[in-house]
Parts: structure tokens; sequence; C-alpha cells
């Protein structure tokens, strides 16, 4: 298992899974591009939320819309008044912090320092989660100590959010050395804005969607009137959404542009709970059968007060990530909250008529909505692992087939004897059916090691053997296990290899 994000993002840069965005000119905070590999993982992540969620269901549609849509959209789901986070700015390090993310640590003070001078209370400020916050008091109070005299007794660390205003005057901020220079929190809208057509006029304002959610509200009605879909159903989405975030975090989990896998799951009222129990379940083991651990994995339900005021009910999905547990999914139990919000805001009829009980009424919703890079970067940290083989340390991504960028790589053992033309016949076959790789450069154990950091499953190696009883080799990535197999039943042993079936021929 990772502990250390820096090796992870250090093999995402050396072998292409992720990039900084826009890295020759510096990057941009918040922003990152896929390399070569990491589309590939990423599209069979989505790949497989949409055959599971999607095309294997009966009461499932696809649907697929704009990113910017009228405005008024968000002013009826809450987004325009609401999509906020409190923001402080440091009036010395000109940093800036979302309130909820700094914790202030306070001791017990004596009323004089070892000198015999007086001294006066102080809190010291620390960006990031309890953990991290936890994890750096002892530095911090040491350095700080100097300044404004010792702290006894054990620390007790605070949300700043929940000090009283005049304490929070008290706060050296996490980048300064200074008490009283963070402001009061203010919300900071998340949206980002943008202007439709010629004239940058607050009549032309417009929106980036920070969710795919309200494009699925929006368009209820046309699903219902075209598709032949019956309560109950959903619609999925896949797709980019944008959010301004205060402070752009932990590699790409929490960026400023990212991709959303949403699913709004439509009920009668009296069946809502039993479906968001349904979908809490079925999510959480979606994202256990593909690999991840379910020791890592865990399903918090809200407490209530940390619901929504509509939400009678959600439940995140979290993962252990080396920088501390985070959301890696949301359901909620939404009621009827947004399209009653719909309605009023657009004055259209967005109620669904049930032929079966002769009802009209406003249907229930369910929303499981994950985060596609969330998920990638899951998966990139359970993969990642490090062990010897034949006394050689190697670095190895174990994803799980389905989601294995590469699926297999071919080799010829040398470059001749006529092996590099059955390799190259044999990545030829395979490619009509996977992704798969041809290396023909350097000593095969280096050829094996760079495919074991890319997470390919499996290599085939042509060798002498070869030309004479029609064999290849084939390695397995997680056990280095080596076998023969009929060059023949290259591409039947794979498709079996990647669905966990047995290989033919094998013992
Ligand atoms: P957080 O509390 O971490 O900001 P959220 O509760 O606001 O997340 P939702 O609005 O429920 O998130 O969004 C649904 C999903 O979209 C999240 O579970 C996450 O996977 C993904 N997501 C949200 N914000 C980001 C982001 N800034 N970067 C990457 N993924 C995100």
């Amino acid at each position: 298992m990772l502990d250390d994000m820096d090796k992870l993002v250090s093999l995402c840069k050396r072998r292409g899974f992720i990039f900084p965005s826009s890295e020759i000119y510096g990057g941009l905070n918040g922003f990152w591009d896929y390399g070569p590999l990491g589309v590939e993982l990423k599209r069979n992540i989505k790949d497989a939320w949409w055959r599971d969620n999607v095309r294997m269901r009966d009461d499932m549609v696809g649907l697929d819309c704009s990113i910017i849509m009228n405005p008024r959209v968000w002013e009826a789901s809450g987004h325009v008044g609401g999509f906020s986070d409190p923001m402080v700015d440091c009036r010395a390090s000109k940093e800036r912090y979302r309130a909820d993310q700094i914790f202030v640590f306070a001791y017990v003070y004596p009323a004089v320092n070892h000198k015999g001078e007086p001294t006066e209370a102080w809190l010291a400020g620390l960006g990031g989660t309890p953990e991290e916050a936890a994890e750096h008091v002892e530095k911090r109070a040491a350095k700080l100590a100097k300044r404004f005299g010792q702290p006894v007794g054990a620390p007790s660390i605070i949300p700043y959010l929940k000090l009283e205003p005049n304490d929070r005057d008290k706060v050296v901020g996490p980048a300064t050395e200074d008490r009283g220079t963070l402001t009061e929190p203010r919300a900071f809208n998340l949206m980002f804005k943008t202007f439709v057509g010629a004239l940058e006029s607050e009549s032309n304002v417009a929106y980036l969607r920070p969710e795919t959610a309200q494009g699925i509200f929006a368009n209820f009605k046309n699903v219902v009137d075209t598709g032949r879909v019956k309560l109950p159903f959903g619609i999925a989405q896949v797709g980019k959404s944008f959010r301004n975030e205060i402070n752009p975090r932990n590699f790409t989990f929490r960026s400023r542009e990212f991709e959303q896998m949403e699913i709004e799951f439509f009920c009668r009222p009296d069946q809502a709970q039993e479906w968001y129990d349904y979908w809490r379940k079925a999510r959480f083991q979606w994202y256990v059968d593909l690999g991840l651990k379910s020791d890592r994995l865990r399903l918090r339900d809200h407490d209530p007060d940390e619901l929504a005021f509509y939400s009678t009910a959600t439940a995140d999905i979290e993962y252990a990530f080396p920088f501390g547990v985070s959301e890696l999914e949301g359901i909620a139990h939404r009621g009827d909250y947004d399209l009653t919000q719909h309605m009023k805001f657009s004055g259209k009829d967005l109620t669904y008529f049930d032929e079966e009980r002769k009802e009209r009424f406003t249907p229930h919703v369910v929303e499981p909505s994950a985060g596609a890079d969330r998920a990638t970067l899951a998966f990139l940290c359970e993969a990642y692992a490090e062990d010897e083989v034949g006394g050689e340390s190697r670095t190895v991504m174990r994803f799980h087939p389905r989601l294995a960028p590469v699926k297999a790589a071919v080799f010829p053992l040398v470059k001749r004897d006529g092996m590099p033309e059955t390799a190259e016949a044999i990545y030829r076959d395979l490619k009509r059916r996977h992704n798969v790789f041809y290396d023909e450069k350097g000593a095969i154990g280096r050829r094996y090691r760079r495919q074991d950091e890319a997470g390919t499953p499996f290599c085939l190696t042509v060798d002498s053997q070869t030309a004479l009883d029609g064999t290849v080799t084939i390695r397995d990535r997680d056990s280095c296990r080596q076998w023969r197999i009929p060059k023949a039943d290259a591409c039947q042993a794979l498709d079996n290899l990647l669905d966990g079936l047995p290989i033919p021929g094998d013992a």
C-alpha cells in the first residue's frame, strides 16, 4: 500500500499517467492532464461505470448535456445563491484558505514565561485536515513559543470556525508568525463565470457547470416524453464539471476541473428509502469489485447536522488515501427537491403520471454522485506496490485487469531469428481486441519491469522455442509466474485471463 503521495506523483509523471496542466508554462493550480497511460486508465474506469450502471441495466438511460446551460438552472438549483465555501485571507502572507480547513491548537498557558515575564494566550493555525494539523502541531508550537511564550499541557485542536470571533484575532495564520492577520470568513461562490456572446455584460453571464446533475433534472421531461422509461428509472451522465476551489490540493483529489459520473434515480416517494439503501450498497460494492479493498473503503452515513436541508439521508463512500480518509462518492436521498425547484423556476410541469396506479406525483430522487478523477486516484493508490522479484526490487501497479491501461505487452526475446516478425504478428492480432503494447528494445528483465510499472497484467514473449513448437511464454504481473501457451491461442488466452476464466490448456 502506498504510504507517500510523492512516490505516486513522481511515478505518474515519469510513466505518463498524470502531468500538471500546461506544465511548460509553469502549470496552473488545480488543473491536470492525463498522459497516454492515464487517459486509458481513466477511460477504463468511466467505461466500467457506464457498462455496469447503464448498459447492463434495464432501468437506466444515459445523457450528455452541455457544460454551459441557461443560468436560471443554477438559480433554481441554489448554486447561484448558496454554492459557496467560507474563505479566509491572510493579510500578511496573501494566502487564501478554506475556513473549514484551518485548525487551531490551543494549550493551557502559564501567565508568565521562564524569565518571569507576563505572557499572552496565542493560538496557532494550521491548514489542512485535522490529522495533518495534529502532525505538525509540535513543530509549529516550538517555533512560535520563542515569540509568544512557552505553551504547557497537551494541545487541543479546534476548528477555526468554532472559535469565538474575538479569539480569531489571537490566531497566528498558518503561513505567518504574526497574530490577527486572518480576515473574517467570507462566502466565496465556487462557480466559474463567463459571458455568452460578444457582450461582456451582466445579462450575458453564464456559468460552467459545477456538477452534471442539474442537466439531468433539466432534461427529465425530455427523457420521460421520449425515452419510453417507466418509474423507477435512472438517468446517468459522465462529464466535466468545474469548481473554482479555494484550495486545490492532494494531487488530483481536489481539482478545479474534474469529471463526474452521476446518476439521478427517480422513483415513487414510498420506495425512495428502499432505493437509497440499494444504491448505497451497490455503489460501495462496485469499488470493491474493481479492486479497492474494503478495509480501506468506508461507507459513512452523514450525521443529521451534516445533511443538506432537503436531504433525508446521505452517505459518503470514503477511501483511506495516504493524505487521509476522503470522499470518493456521495449517495444522497434528495426527495423531490430538485424537480420541485425546476418546476418553480421554469414554470414547466415535471410531475409523473403513473399509468398503473392512475396517480400523478413528483418523483423522489436518489443520487449516487462519483468523481472519475477521485476514483482514478484511489485506484492508482491502491494499485501501487513495491516488492522483490529474484532479489531485485520493483514497483508494480496492480490494477484490476478491467482497469489496466495496457492489457498485454508482446516481446521478441531478441531482435533476430524471426522473433520480431512472429511477435509483431501476435501483437497485431491482439490489438484488434485490446490495448496492447509491442516492445523489442533492451534486456527482457527491464522490459518486464517497465510493464510492471505501467500495470500491464500480462506479457507474452516469443523466444527460440517458438519457432520449434509454436508456443510463447506468458508472464503474470502479480505472481511473476511464467508458463507456455500455443501462440495460436494467445488471443483466447488473453480474453480468458482478463475475464478471470481458465486459460485453454493450462493445468
Ligand atoms: P468535497 O466535500 O470533497 O468538496 P463535495 O461533497 O462537494 O466534495 P459533491 O458535490 O457531492 O462533492 O460532488 C460529487 C463528487 O464529485 C465527489 O464525491 C467527488 O468525487 C467529485 N468532486 C467534487 N469536487 C471535486 C473536485 N474539486 N475535484 C475532484 N473531484 C471532485
